[in-house]
């Protein structure tokens, strides 16, 4: 099985490795794409000797490909993949914490992440402190109040796509005896690589860019400590959090394009954020690829494009932003991100409804925030949808 990864190893290019990395022809058909195994077990040849393959909840070679592609994309070792992104961030967390324990958490994370922390953790005694993680006296402070077992970041954050230093943040979590966990699910190993930045562990939810097309949910933990995968394999098995084959291989080929695909979807959020910050209905915008940008310098730094989302806001507040969503007709005013087609979002009353109030203040997420995520259509359709949503927000209160 790891033929097909050892002949590409000197293969250093991300999107050969997108094509190629992990995959297995089929040994009796030559099929070029890695089969879908539905299969719940695997005949063994005699009692304990089997083909690495027992029980699908275990391991199954579907998802097994999957992840040694996704492995060599984030320049890693292991992977683990999940039936959802917050499988995996359930996983991760069941693995590493027990009752008593603190991490440190970015302020601005998925609402789902908040959710899970505060309402499923948190009555098992673990505590989540929500931190300012762009901040690095907030960040040092928060790691040497008490003992951390781990950082968990997101950058950049949704919605407000606030960045945190990566390099930094694992730099001030080693020193404090914690680990540091990315969440780099915005931008895909395709724009920025955290391990290459001495991260200890990258979660995904593949059901956003990876996979890319809004066909599946699934979730994956990459990290080159053995240890830790061994954890998080052993977790998995025993709570049955493991990606189904079908969506794995519909992962399989979606993750094929990802290179292209965020390529594309940062030119063109390039141009609708140039058109956006011009408009004068737009009285906020913050676009990572933009100068304007208020950490413009740290996202060149850690960062190869500013990726497909934009954060918003439209003269008249939260009544005008609903205007506008409710008047796109080309973008989709939908929850998720991350998929071929431009999505549009209100994080206040959707994404992060669950995320209480005071914390979505401060974490930047006012009312009236619009999350765009641009998708691959001609940026110029976008833009004459956005023009014609916008007009129909004149006059709101
Ligand atoms: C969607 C999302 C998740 C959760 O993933 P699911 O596949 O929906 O469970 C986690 N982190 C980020 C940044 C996300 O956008």
């Amino acid at each position: 099985m790891g033929t097909a990864v050892a002949q590409l190893s000197e293969v250093q290019s991300f999107n050969t490795l997108a094509l190629h990395a992990g995959a297995v022809a089929d040994p009796t058909t030559g099929a070029l794409l890695t089969p879908i195994y539905q299969t719940t077990t695997y005949r063994q040849e005699a009692v304990g000797k089997d083909k690495g393959f027992t029980y699908s909840r275990s391991a199954n070679p579907t998802v097994s490909a999957l992840e040694r592609r996704l492995a060599a994309l984030e320049g890693a070792e292991y992977c683990t993949c999940y039936a959802t992104g917050l499988a995996a961030t359930t996983a991760l967390c069941l693995a590493l914490l027990r009752a008593g324990d603190t991490v440190v958490v970015s302020q601005a994370v998925y609402g789902g992440t908040v959710r899970l922390f505060n309402q499923v953790l948190a009555p098992f005694g673990v505590t989540a402190e929500f931190v300012d993680t762009s901040d690095e006296q907030a960040l040092r402070e928060a790691v040497t109040a008490k003992p951390i077992r781990f950082v968990f970041i997101e950058s950049p954050a949704n919605p407000t796509l606030q960045l945190t230093d990566i390099e930094l943040a694992a730099k001030i979590a080693h020193e404090a005896g914690a680990l540091l966990v990315v969440d780099n699910t915005l931008l895909t190993p395709a724009l920025q690589c955290p391990l290459e930045l001495h991260a200890d562990v990258v979660l995904h939810s593949t059901t956003k860019f990876i996979e890319g097309h809004n066909a599946t949910v699934g979730g994956a933990l990459i990290t080159s400590d053995a240890e830790l995968h061994e954890r998080f394999s052993f977790t998995r098995n025993a709570t049955g959090a493991i990606q189904s084959p079908f969506p794995a291989w519909l992962t399989l080929q979606g993750v094929k394009t990802v290179g292209l695909r965020m390529a594309q979807h940062s030119d063109n959020a390039l141009r609708i954020a140039r058109f956006l910050e011009a408009h004068p209905r737009v009285t906020k915008l913050l676009y990572p690829g933009l100068d304007s940008f208020p950490q413009f310098e740290l996202a060149r730094k850690q960062q190869t494009a500013g990726g497909a989302l934009i954060a918003f806001e439209v003269d008249g507040g939260v009544e005008a932003g609903i205007r506008l969503m409710n008047n796109v007709r080309l973008c989709a005013l939908a929850e998720n991100l991350g998929s071929a087609e431009t999505l549009i979002t209100h994080p206040a009353s959707m994404t992060h409804a669950d995320v209480p109030a005071a914390q979505r203040q401060a974490a930047g997420i006012t009312d009236g925030l619009v999350r765009l995520s641009v998708g691959l259509e001609d940026p110029l359709d976008i833009i004459r949808d956005l023009t014609q949503a916008l007009a129909q927000t004149k006059g709101a209160a």
